[in-house]
């Protein structure tokens, strides 16, 4: 782990920006030593795996999940997740307001855009999420709330393709804000940026970097 390089990504993000710390494949003494050094938000893309780490570890740490979400995977976040980042369908978001309402409780909650000019990554398109948003079956949905959208952009090194991406997913939060959300106070998250393009990410206005390999290390993903 890279201590340092932690200090130096908290000491360049602005105030309005908040750093979710990827702790993905790495052990609780890793997140420990991030938790004794300070950092209370941790992001999580397994549902079992974040299961387990929430039991060991301090009750004050935030988890925010911020993978691919199975359905039959809720069940194991559904107590305590404080974000999840990653709703990418309707059936989605109703399965995880049915969990909130057994744990009586609302989950806040993003909606995930593709951006990225790649087929793999997971997210709605504008439309899709419209059509959503106009159902009036997403207004009876009481125990989730909309925190706002996240994206991942594409892995290039074409700075200006990254950044494009990173702009259409702030127009993408604005339209949402202006057309459907104006009056709703907690509609403010632009969850953007991980460890090869946060800079950019909030030079583009992210508020959530989400990042992992700049601060842990690589991950091993064979262990
Ligand atoms: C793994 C992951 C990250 C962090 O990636 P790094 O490149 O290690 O910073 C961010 N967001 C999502 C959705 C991820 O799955």
């Amino acid at each position: 782990m890279n201590i340092e390089k932690y200090d130096e990504i908290r000491a360049s993000l602005p105030a309005g920006t908040r750093l979710v710390a990827v702790s993905k494949f790495k052990p609780a003494e890793d997140i420990s030593a991030l938790y004794q050094h300070g950092q209370r938000v941790f992001g999580e893309n397994h549902a079992q795996e974040m299961r387990e780490k929430h039991a060991q570890l301090p009750q004050d740490i935030e988890w925010h999940f911020i993978g691919h979400l199975q359905t039959n995977k809720i069940k194991y976040i559904a107590p305590y997740v404080s974000l999840i980042h990653s709703i990418d369908s309707f059936d989605l978001l109703k399965e995880v307001n049915k969990h909130a309402v057994k744990n009586g409780r609302v989950i806040p909650c993003l909606l995930q855009f593709h951006i990225a000019d790649e087929e793999t990554k997971f997210g709605f398109s504008l439309e899709e999420c419209e059509e959503m948003l106009q159902n009036p079956e997403f207004q009876e949905l009481k125990n989730v709330a909309i925190h706002g959208v996240m994206g991942m952009a594409t892995f290039t090194d074409d700075q200006g393709q990254v950044r494009g991406e990173f702009h259409h997913l702030r127009q993408i939060f604005d339209k949402l804000k202006t057309d459907y959300f104006p009056q709703n106070p907690d509609f403010k998250e632009l969850s953007m940026g991980m460890s090869e393009d946060y800079p950019i990410a909030v030079e583009e206005g992210s508020t959530l970097v989400r990042i992992g390999s700049a601060i842990f290390g690589p991950r091993n993903y064979n262990i």
